[in-house]
C-alpha cells in the first residue's frame, strides 16, 4: 500500500496529513490548510494508533453480542418506544468528530424517517452561537473568509481564543504573516495566554463583556464618521436599530471601560486601530461562542464589519474558527437540532417540504428538536426514553456532568457507539464498536469551508464498523431500506451534494452540486475543495463570499442585529466570589480518549490544575502545586493550584480535558453552569461563580502500576501514562491509617497484598512493592514529610512488569536521598517533540546567553519541529530577560 493522504482528526484547522503503511504520519505539503505543517497533537497522531483499549465487539447489557443481535435490538426498541411514546421520545447525540457522511445518515434517519428533530451534537458546545449569529446577519450559516485573509490582513483581532494552543498551525501562519508584513495583532481575552506573545495590544476584558466592547466600537465609529455608508445603504438593513441598541448597551469609552474593566486608553487604541485599518479580520472562537450571550457577541462583531463594509475582501471580515475537525460538515448536513439539512431551515415550510420530497420522507420533522442541554434535561424528566450517543462522551463533557450522568442512568435505553470505553459507554445498554481515524473514510470540512477527504489506511480492529454503516443497518431494520440504499460513503456523499443543489437556483450559498455525480474513483482521489461549488463551477477563482455585497436573505441585504450587553447569567457573589473559566491545553484533545494515551503529550501538562492570580493565591495561602478545593453550585473538585500572572484577579481557569479516567476529581464540566444562550442554546462554559479553599496536604504518594484504574478514595489522585505503565500522583488531606493498618491500605492501591515493604514510621516514609510471577506489578511510595522527595516516576516506570535483580529491588526501598531514585526536581516539558523541559531551557539560556528562539532551537532543538512550543519559548526568554 502507498502513502495515504488524509486529514488530521483534531481541530477545525483541518490540516492534511500523509500516513504511511508503517504508521508514520507527517504533514501533507500539498494541502492548502497547512502546507505540510503539523502541531504537537498532529505530529503525535501515530502514537495514538495502538489498539489498546479499543472496543472490539458489540455488547448488550454488558455481555458480548454479534452485530445482528445488537442492531436488531436497537431497531426493535426504537420501533416500540416510538409506537408507545411518539417519535419525540427518541434522541440522537452526535459529534463534530463524525465524518460528513456519518452525519448525513444520522440526520436523515432522525429528521426524515423517525420524524423528530431530536438530533443534536457536541458542536452545540463548540460553535452553535456562530451558526445562529451568521444566520441572523447573513440569512445563512456562512463563514465569509478564507485562511488567506490571515496572511493578508493588516490588523488581526483575535477574540476569545488561545489560537497558539487551540489552532496552532493557523497561529504559525499568522506569526509568519506578521513577520512578513507587520500585521498588527490585538488579543481580546480575559487571560494572558501564549497567543499574547504576538499581541501588540492585549485587552483582558472582564468575563462575558465582549458585547459591550464591540457595541462601543460601533458607536465610536459612528461618531467619528467611520462607517462605509455606501456599503451600508446598498447592502444592509437595520443600522439604526443596531446603533440605538449599541448606544444603550455601551455608549462612550468611559462606559465601556466601566463594564469591561479595561483601561480607557487601551480601548481607545483598539478603536483607533480598527477604525483606521481597512484590512481587518476579526477571528473569534470559543470565548465568544460558549456564553449565555454568545450569539449577541457574534453579531456585535459582525455589525462592526458590516458598518465598515469590511467583508468578503482580501484580509477583512468576521471569521469564526471552529474547534472540532468536522463541526462545519455537521452544519452542512443539518446536524444541529434546529437545522434541517443542506442549510435549509425549519423556519421556512417550503424548505421542510423540499427536503421531505428529496428524501421521499412522509414523516419528516416539522419543527426543531431539543438542543443538547434540553435533551439531557428531557431525559432526566422522562420525556426521552431512548438515546443513541455517537462518537462523543457527554458523561464527561456536558456542563453539570453529574446531572447528565443521572439522566443517562434514568434513561430506559442508551446506545453508545464509540472507539474506546469512555465514561459514557459505562452507562450504556448497548455499546457498538466504531471504526476510528485511519480506518474509516469520508469527508470533513474545515473552518474555511474546505472539504477534504479522510481516507483509511488500515483495517478496523475486531468487529469495529463505520458509523454510517451502523446507522444504515438500523434504518433498514426499521423498515426504510429504500431510503437508505448506501453501499459506501461515496453513495452518501453524492446524495448530500445533490440535496445541496436541489431546487437551489442560487438561493442557498451551500451548494456543492458540482460533486453530485462524482464517480467512486473521483471521490477516492478528491482533492481538497472549498464550497460553494455549484454544478458547472468546478474552479471558483475566489473562495471569499459576500465581496459583492449580496447576501442570502430575502432582500439580498445583510442584517444588522441590535445587541445589548448583559452580564453572564450567574454572577459571583460573597458566597462564590470567583469566576471559573474552562478551556483547552496545547497537547490534549477533548476528554483525552486519544491524546491521553501518549506519554509525550501528557508531559506538557501532566495533571489537572487551577490557574489563579498570584495575589489570590497569596490571600488564600496557596503555593504552586498546593491542593485547592473549588466549589460551584453544581459540584466540587480538588485540583493543583497554579498561580499565574496571566490570570485576572477574581477569575480562575481549569482545563476541560481530565475525566474520571485520569483524575479523582473527574471532569471539570461537572462544576460548570448549564445556563444557555437564548438563541443558540449554547451553554455558558466560561463564567461559573465559584468558591476556593486551600486543602492542607498531610501526605504525598506515588503509585506505579500496570493497570490504569484510578484508586477511588478520599484523596487527590491523577493518572499519568509513563512508557507502558501508569503513574498515579497522590495527595492526602485525611490522615494515613496507623502503621499497623497501612499494609492493608496499600493492598487496595496495589491490586493485591504487597510482597515487600518498608515502614519507617519515625521518619514517616512507607514503601510497598507487589510482585507477580517474580515481576514487579506495582509499587507505592508514601511520605508524610513535606521535604522528603518521592522517587522520580520516570526512573521507576521502566521497572514495572520486569523481573528485578536484587540490587534493583533494593533501590525501591532505599531511603537515602542520594540513592538512584532521589530525583532531580521535576520540571514541566515545553517541547513535546524533543522532550525539553522548562528547567533545561532556562539552564541553556543562562549558560549560553541565548536570546532568541532560534538560538534555543539550535542548542536544544525545541521549537524546530512542529513549532507549537514557540510561544512558550518566547515567554521563557521574556521572563529570563526580566529576571536578568
Ligand atoms: Fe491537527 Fe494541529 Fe492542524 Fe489542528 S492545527 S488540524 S490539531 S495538526
Amino acid at each position: 500500500m502507498n502513502d495515504i493522504r488524509t486529514t488530521c482528526p483534531y481541530c477545525g484547522v483541518g490540516c492534511g496529513v500523509i500516513a504511511s503503511p508503517e504508521g508514520i504520519v507527517r504533514g501533507d505539503p500539498a494541502h492548502p490548510a497547512n502546507a505540510g505543517r503539523l502541531c504537537s497533537k498532529g505530529s503525535a497522531i501515530a502514537d495514538t494508533l495502538g489498539h489498546d483499549g479499543r472496543l472490539l465487539k458489540p455488547s448488550v447489557a454488558g455481555r458480548d453480542a454479534d452485530w445482528d443481535e445488537a442492531l436488531d435490538l436497537i431497531a426493535e426498541r426504537f420501533r416500540r418506544i416510538i409506537a408507545e411514546h411518539g417519535p419525540e421520545s427518541i434522541a440522537f447525540y452526535a459529534s463534530g468528530q463524525f465524518l460528513t457522511e456519518d452525519y448525513y445518515v444520522a440526520n436523515k434517519l432522525m429528521k426524515g424517517f423517525i420524524g423528530s428533530a431530536n438530533i443534536d451534537t457536541n458542536s452545540r458546545l463548540c460553535m452553535a452561537s456562530s451558526v445562529a449569529g451568521h444566520v441572523r446577519a447573513f440569512g445563512e450559516d456562512v463563514v465569509p473568509g478564507i485562511y488567506e485573509d490571515w496572511d493578508e490582513a493588516d490588523l488581526v483581532v483575535l477574540v476569545g481564543g488561545n489560537t497558539a494552543w487551540c489552532h496552532p498551525v493557523l497561529y504559525q501562519r499568522l506569526v509568519a504573516a506578521r513577520a512578513r508584513r507587520g500585521t498588527r495583532v490585538v488579543v481580546i481575552d480575559p487571560r494572558r495566554t501564549a497567543t499574547c506573545e504576538i499581541a501588540d495590544l492585549h485587552l483582558p476584558l472582564a468575563a462575558g463583556t465582549d458585547v459591550a466592547l464591540f457595541d462601543g466600537l460601533l458607536v465610536n465609529m459612528a461618531e467619528r464618521g467611520g462607517f462605509d455608508m455606501g456599503f451600508v445603504d446598498r447592502h444592509t438593513s437595520g443600522i439604526a436599530g443596531a446603533l440605538e441598541a449599541a448606544g444603550c448597551s455601551a455608549g462612550d469609552i468611559e462606559r465601556v471601560a466601566s463594564i469591561t474593566r479595561l483601561a480607557q486608553a487601551d480601548i481607545a487604541t483598539f478603536y483607533d486601530w480598527f477604525l483606521g485599518t481597512e484590512r481587518t479580520t476579526t477571528i473569534f472562537s470559543q470565548g465568544v461562542n460558549q456564553s449565555s450571550a454568545g450569539t449577541d457577541k457574534v453579531n456585535a462583531i459582525i455589525n462592526c464589519h458590516l458598518a465598515t463594509g469590511r467583508i468578503g475582501r482580501p484580509g477583512m471580515g468576521p471569521f469564526s474558527i471552529t474547534g472540532q475537525p468536522n463541526a462545519m460538515g455537521g452544519r452542512e448536513v443539518g446536524g444541529l437540532a434546529n437545522q434541517l439539512a443542506a442549510h435549509m431551515s425549519f423556519d421556512r415550510p417550503a424548505d421542510i417540504d423540499r427536503v421531505g420530497r428529496f428524501w421521499n420522507a412522509l414523516s419528516i420533522a416539522q419543527r426543531p428538536g431539543l438542543k443538547a442541554v434540553e435533551m439531557f434535561d428531557a431525559m432526566l424528566d422522562g420525556g426521552i426514553k431512548a438515546i443513541w450517543i455517537m462518537a462523543t462522551n457527554p458523561a464527561a463533557s456536558m456542563p453539570r456532568t453529574d446531572r447528565v450522568r443521572q439522566a443517562l442512568e434514568r434513561c430506559p435505553f442508551v446506545v453508545v457507539s464509540d472507539c474506546w470505553d469512555t465514561d459514557t459507554t459505562a452507562r450504556a445498554h448497548v455499546v457498538l464498536p466504531a471504526a476510528s481515524w485511519g480506518e474509516k473514510e469520508g469527508t470533513v470540512t474545515n473552518s474555511e469551508r474546505r472539504i477534504s477527504r479522510q481516507r483509511p489506511f488500515r483495517d478496523p480492529p475486531g468487529e469495529a464498523r463505520a458509523d454510517w454503516w451502523m446507522l444504515t443497518e438500523v434504518a433498514r431494520r426499521m423498515g426504510w431500506s429504500d431510503a437508505f440504499p448506501y453501499r459506501s460513503p461515496a453513495d452518501i456523499f453524492r446524495e448530500h451534494a445533490a440535496l445541496s443543489a436541489f431546487e437551489n437556483d442560487g438561493r442557498r450559498v451551500f451548494d456543492i452540486g458540482a460533486l453530485a455525480d462524482i464517480t467512486d474513483e473521483a471521490y477516492r482521489t478528491l482533492e481538497p475543495v472549498r464550497w460553494p461549488l455549484p454544478a458547472g463551477d468546478n474552479d471558483p477563482a475566489n473562495g471569499r463570499l459576500f465581496g459583492d455585497g449580496i447576501f442570502p436573505t430575502e432582500d439580498g441585504r445583510a442584517r444588522f442585529v441590535p445587541t445589548r450587553y448583559r452580564p453572564p447569567v450567574a454572577a459571583p457573589d460573597r458566597k462564590r466570589p470567583f469566576v471559573l473559566n474552562t478551556g483547552r491545553v496545547r497537547d490534549q484533545w477533548h476528554t483525552m480518549t486519544r491524546t491521553g494515551r501518549v506519554p509525550r503529550l501528557m508531559s506538557h501538562q501532566d495533571e489537572p490544575y487551577l490557574d489563579l492570580h498570584p495575589r489570590d493565591a497569596v490571600r488564600l495561602g496557596l503555593a504552586p502545586g498546593d491542593l485547592v478545593r473549588i466549589e460551584t453550585a453544581h459540584g466540587t473538585a480538588v485540583l493543583r493550584a497554579r498561580p499565574n500572572e496571566g490570570q485576572k484577579p477574581g477569575e480562575v481557569f481549569a482545563p476541560m480535558h481530565w475525566t474520571d479516567r485520569f483524575g479523582s476529581s473527574g471532569p471539570v464540566d461537572r462544576l460548570v453552569t448549564a445556563a444557555v444562550d437564548p438563541v443558540s442554546g449554547q451553554p455558558e462554559l466560561k463564567a461559573t461563580p465559584a468558591r476556593l479553599a486551600p486543602v492542607p496536604t498531610l501526605w504525598r504518594g506515588l503509585l506505579l502500576s500496570q493497570t490504569d484504574e484510578i484508586p477511588r478514595d478520599d484523596f487527590y489522585c491523577s493518572r499519568i501514562p509513563v512508557g507502558t505503565s501508569h503513574a498515579f500522583e497522590m495527595r492526602g488531606w485525611s490522615p494515613l491509617p496507623d502503621a499497623g493498618a497501612l499494609s492493608a491500605w496499600a493492598r487496595d492501591r496495589l491490586g493485591g497484598a504487597p510482597d515487600a515493604d518498608l515502614l519507617d514510621a519515625r521518619r514517616g516514609i512507607y514503601r510497598f512493592a507487589r510482585f507477580v510471577g517474580g515481576r514487579l506489578q506495582s509499587c507505592l511510595f508514601v511520605t508524610q514529610r513535606a521535604n522528603w522527595p518521592l522517587p522520580d516516576r520516570a526512573s521507576i516506570a521502566p521497572l514495572i512488569g520486569k523481573i528485578l535483580d536484587e540490587e534493583t529491588r533494593d533501590t525501591l526501598f532505599a531511603v537515602d536521598e542520594s540513592a538512584c531514585m532521589a530525583p532531580p526536581k521535576r520540571s514541566r516539558t515545553v517541547c513535546s517533540c524533543f522532550s525539553v523541559s522548562v528547567a533545561e531551557i532556562e539552564k541553556a539560556i543562562a549558560a549560553g546567553r541565548l536570546s532568541t528562539v532560534a538560538e534555543i532551537g539550535a542548542t536544544l532543538r525545541c521549537g524546530t519541529s512542529c513549532g507549537s512550543c514557540i510561544p512558550e519559548l518566547e515567554e521563557i526568554l521574556r521572563d529570563a530577560r526580566v529576571a536578568a
